[in-house]
């Protein structure tokens, strides 16, 4: 099974001062290059049914043509994470139940948040603040932490690829795969440990749909 991160936008309608892609943001330097007919080409050859595909940016629902790759991952049975600020979540969110979305409050104000959850189906999370479990970190990486809302310990995910706003891929390896030594060595192409932290997160989140454990959000 393989996780796709697609870093879909460079663009974010907030500036908070904790984000992680600050650099990239709003930089004209660093201008989107892909479209969703880039993406599908790519996705034709590398996706399998029931892969994972997390959509991230930047704020991804200002992808401008986030519509057509979210039709088309639907049809190919795609599971699929959007985390956003809520920006553009509309009425047609409801569409697509194969999409866990992570609401993040930011600096919303407790209106617009009651607003935008509406807009969400029962197994979607909401961030009012950031998670201690991903306050941890360990070199810049978060640190998986399990709970009940988060069970899974292991999770099945053999590759994992990035793709960023200018086009670039990139394989996400994990430094916790043996591949024994320099005199004995096996090169493993693409090959990660079933413990990795942020393949365990998007694989709790996954997991969420259908989980008819989680109830919807009310403000
Ligand atoms: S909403 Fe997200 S992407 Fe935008 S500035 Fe804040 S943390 Fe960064």
């Amino acid at each position: 099974m393989t996780y796709f991160l697609l870093s879909i936008t460079n663009r974010c309608n907030k500036a908070c001062n904790y984000c992680v892609v600050k650099p990239w943001l709003n930089n004209h330097d660093f201008p989107d290059k892909i479209t969703a007919t880039d993406l599908i080409s790519f996705l034709e050859k590398e996706f399998c049914e029931g892969d994972v595909v997390e959509l991230t940016g930047g704020e991804p629902t200002l992808f401008r043509e986030l519509e057509t790759l979210l039709d088309w991952l639907k049809e190919h049975g795609a599971k699929v994470i959007i985390r956003t600020n809520g920006l553009n979540l509309r009425e047609r969110r409801k569409k697509y139940d194969n999409i866990v979305v992570v609401l993040a409050k930011h600096d919303s104000s407790d209106s617009y948040m009651s607003e935008r959850k509406t807009y969400l189906l029962p197994h979607d999370l909401v961030l009012d603040a950031i998670p201690d479990s991903i306050k941890q970190k360990e070199g810049g990486k978060p640190i998986f932490i399990p709970s009940n809302e988060s069970p899974y310990t292991s999770h099945p995910f053999t590759r994992s690829l990035f793709i960023s706003a200018d086009g670039k891929v990139k394989a996400m390896a994990c430094c916790s795969v043996d591949m024994g030594t320099v005199w004995d060595y096996k090169l493993l192409k693409y090959q990660m440990c079933d413990k990795c932290d942020t393949m365990l997160g998007a694989w709790n989140l996954i997991n969420r749909i259908g989980n008819k454990t989680f109830k919807k959000e009310v403000a």
